[in-house]
């Protein structure tokens, strides 16, 4: 090659390699890590997150917080991706997850300072990591998860969170009974529960809904408020006549021509409602719109008729009816039907919504909350979210480890048990790997105004004693005890995830020592 140099990269991009490189991102990933420990535990703070547009948005959840920030350093967005997908596993353990990762990058960056290869690091924390998965199973509660178990895993998810004037209890209960609602055999069908909120009345009234709510009102006041046993169509058909269809059909130049105009709209008119009518339909939902006219005679026939509806709540509909759509007026039969035992319209303050209750519908259940402000709707919709994916974890696996740390100081126990076992400098990172644990227990008391180093010897030695030991809230109490003995329980998979998750991003991260960053 002539000894001539070579480029492979364009002049413009960014290196940076070895120790910077390393420190850059473990920096990075700690720092994000960081912002939402605050947030961990019963007595976590709450974050106030405003965006370029002036948006706010108030909360205590990990994931949200992470990703209404707008992170850009790639090292840091790996952080952002254990919370997510902690939220996408099992739903609950953002927090958690997050922080894990960042101390255990905090760790690796004092075993890189003592001269730890990364690659030792990378393979101390897997050994680890597996070490950390069997402690977690051998946490396991020997109780059957019942719907007691379940209400205290729920109440466990919610506490902490701004559930407004509402009891975590109640929640809890109607929680359990939604998930318990679609519980199968081999499983639980978790999509089939929605929540869906409502501004305006005051928080104490959430209850569970045996179907579907939609924010919807009734095409024409004359309708019926209410229609019990009700046969339903769901239609993409537009119910009158479409503007400029008459124009182009009839040139008009005389009066005559236009009453015959007239008189053949209003007919086309009368036909569609006609047709809706003697098809036997109780109630039509179409996602198109229908005429005053048609509404106003379907009303008189006493047909119940929801205009201009979503394509995402027809479908909604139509899976839990049974109904089939119908995409013109001549092809609806009686075989398209869905059926529901009560279909209503309410009105809430300044919304109407349209209740498809039981029948078909039954396999289906929405968890209506309502709550005073949009930010208290917002907040308690992310508090019964998580408490609906752990119950689901919980149902579905049966198994719950105790909480408030007591699962986190039991892993890192074992893990420096082992680790004495463990030849070489490998032994420091697998005790690094228990070291960074710590940060749960360290964090739940930090966030209670307790000292975390005591608290942490504390704990540790109740834990020798008695094999479980947590650091509980209950009320203005902080009580170090047998957290299954205050229903404080979390699933073991939301423990499991987060350990699994925590440790790949941390690894990954350490292993990298050459960033190339194109300009
Ligand atoms: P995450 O996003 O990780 O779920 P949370 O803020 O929900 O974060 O806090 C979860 C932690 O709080 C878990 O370790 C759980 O066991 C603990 N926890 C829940 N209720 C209590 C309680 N009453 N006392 C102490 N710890 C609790
Ligand atoms: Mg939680």
């Amino acid at each position: 090659m002539g000894g001539q140099p070579m480029f492979i990269m364009s002049e413009d991009s960014q290196r940076t390699q070895g120790r910077d490189a390393q420190s850059s991102n473990i920096m990075a990933g700690k720092a994000v890590a960081e912002s939402v420990r605050t947030t961990l535990g019963p007595r976590g703070m709450d974050k106030m997150l405003v965006d370029s547009s002036g948006e706010v948005v108030i909360t205590n959840d990990g994931a949200t917080i992470l990703n209404e920030m707008d992170i850009e350093h790639p090292a840091a967005q790996m952080i952002v991706e254990v919370a997510d997908s902690q939220e996408e596993e099992v739903g609950d353990g953002t927090t958690t997850a997050a922080v894990i990762a960042g101390n255990l990058l905090g760790e690796a960056e004092d075993l890189i300072e003592q001269d730890v290869h990364a690659t030792t690091i990378v393979e101390g924390y897997h050994e680890a990591s597996e070490i950390a998965l069997e402690a977690i199973s051998e946490q396991v509660s020997e109780e059957v998860v019942d719907d007691e178990v379940l209400k205290q895993v729920a109440e466990s998810s919610m506490t902490g969170k701004g559930t407004g004037g509402l009891t975590a209890e109640s929640l809890a209960e109607t929680v359990v009974e939604a998930i318990r609602h679609v519980e199968l055999e081999d499983g639980v069908a978790r999509d089939n529960v929605t929540v869906h909120t409502q501004i305006g009345a005051s928080s104490n009234a959430t209850e569970l809904v045996p179907g579907i709510v939609i924010d919807e009102e009734p095409a024409h006041d004359g309708m019926p408020g209410e229609v019990e046993d009700a046969s339903l169509a769901v239609l993409d058909v537009e119910l009158g006549v479409r503007t400029g269809e008459i124009d182009a059909e009839y040139s008009i130049d005389s009066i005559d021509q236009l009453n015959t105009a007239i008189d053949a709209e209003e007919s086309e008119v009368r036909g569609y409602a006609e047709t809706v009518a003697e098809s036997g339909a109780d109630v039509v939902f179409t996602t198109e719109d229908v005429d005053d006219r048609v509404a106003s005679y379907l009303a008189s026939e006493g047909v119940l008729v929801f205009e201009g509806i979503g394509d995402s709540d027809a479908k909604d509909i139509v899976s839990a009816t049974g109904a089939t759509r119908v995409g013109a007026l001549d092809d609806l039969e009686e075989t398209d039907f869905g059926q529901a035992d009560r279909i209503s319209a309410e009105n809430y303050g300044d919304d109407d919504l349209a209740f498809v209750e039981g029948g078909a519908a039954a396999e289906t259940v929405t968890v209506f909350v309502r709550g005073g402000t949009e930010h208290v709707v917002d907040e308690l919709e992310r508090a019964i979210g998580d408490a609906l994916d752990v119950v689901a974890t919980a149902l579905a696996s049966g198994e719950v480890v105790p909480g408030a740390g007591a699962t986190e100081i039991a892993i890192a126990d074992k893990i420096r048990e082992e680790a004495a076992g463990i030849e070489g400098r490998k032994q420091l990172a697998v005790n690094a790997f228990a070291d960074a644990l710590d940060i749960v227990p360290r964090t739940l008391a930090a966030n209670t105004g307790r000292d975390p180093i005591d608290a942490l010897v504390d704990l540790r030695s109740a834990h020798d004693s008695t094999g479980r030991a947590g650091l509980i809230t209950s009320g203005e109490e902080v009580t170090i005890d047998d957290p299954f003995d205050y229903g404080v329980i979390d699933p073991a998979d939301v423990k499991r995830e987060a350990i699994e998750s925590a440790t790949e991003a941390a690894t990954m991260i350490a292993r990298i020592d050459d960033v190339i960053a194109a300009e």
